[in-house]
């Protein structure tokens, strides 16, 4: 199985267009020892032919035409993108929907609750069906439940429900449902490697744990380093964890919780613009270095 990470940075991107905090001025001025990055989405595939786009990012058009395994190749219109599998409703992982207008067809694998929040309170998959035909196929909701894709028949999925937040515009931001939020587990049944992927984790809960320990990479929620990183900089009051994402310091963080999993490459993604791991230079990247952990940054292959 190949995985190339389309886009690394949290919703905003980095630098965040209007955003003046240390990270990304330093950046715009070119004073930034870290690479600029679109917001998070990746693509799989089994056969290095047909990919499978997990998130569609408002960055979409730029991410496509970063990677050429993903350009037309076969006739007049033409796509090696098979599919579109969505983890949440969230705007920086969906909206990039509305630029794949140009598909004769696009098939998008969402639950339940996705698909409402899409075609309703953000209406996504309703205005696509003005310009292409949208095939909707249902992305079971249950602590982990299994499904499959047409067109990556070798691969084989395990949608396990995360406890995070529904997004901003959506009644539910409150009450959040089992459904709201997925992480992805997929395994090359050919080389029986596993994939964990989870650009959204708030807590290390035990059925996400039980699936992360067999993987072979697991590719987490890299957004804040700190619990309280945005009022340090100076960009209000709200807390990783009030937001849905486990902050990667501290007691019970990320870093705390991929320290067992010895034998799984370790690699952060959906990395938000203030987190000082952005920095090649930082001590906070000494600190991952020495946990074993990887940031993800555009462009990024791993072949399982
Ligand atoms: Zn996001
Ligand atoms: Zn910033």
């Amino acid at each position: 199985m190949l995985v190339h990470v389309l886009g690394s940075a949290a919703g905003g991107g980095f630098p965040q267009w209007n955003c003046n905090c240390p990270n990304c001025s330093r950046q715009r001025r070119g004073e930034f020892k870290g690479a600029a990055r679109t917001q998070s989405s990746i693509t799989v595939s089994a056969d290095g032919k047909r990919w499978l786009l997990v998130n569609a990012s408002p960055d979409i058009r730029a991410q496509i035409a970063s990677f050429p395994a993903l350009w037309p190749a076969r006739a007049a219109r033409d796509s090696a993108i098979a599919a579109v599998l969505l983890v949440d409703a969230q705007i920086d992982h969906t909206a990039g929907l509305l630029f794949l207008r140009e598909a004769g067809a696009l098939e998008v694998y969402c639950t339940d609750n996705v698909y409402r929040e899409l075609s309703g309170n953000f209406p996504v998959l309703k205005l696509l069906e003005h310009y292409c035909a949208v095939r909707r196929h249902v992305i079971p909701t249950a602590q982990a439940a299994e499904f499959s894709v047409a067109g990556a028949t070798r691969l084989r999925f395990t949608a396990l429900a995360v406890a995070s937040k529904a997004p901003p515009y959506s009644p539910n931001r409150q009450r959040p449902q089992p459904g709201d939020t997925i992480a992805l587990g997929i395994e090359d049944t050919l080389t029986g490697k596993r994939l964990f992927y989870a650009p959204v984790l708030g807590a290390g809960e035990p059925h996400l744990l039980r699936f992360m320990e067999r993987a072979d990479c697991v590719m987490v929620d890299g957004t804040f380093w700190r619990d309280d990183e945005l009022a340090l900089v100076g960009l209000g009051s709200r807390r990783a964890r009030d937001m849905g994402h486990l902050p990667q310091s501290g007691p019970d963080g990320m870093i705390e919780l991929l320290r067992p999993l010895a034998k799984a490459r370790k690699i952060l993604i959906h990395i938000n613009n203030t987190n000082p791991i952005l920095d090649e230079a930082s001590p906070e990247r000494v600190i991952l270095e020495r946990a074993g952990i990887e940031v993800a940054g555009d462009g990024l292959e791993v072949e399982l």
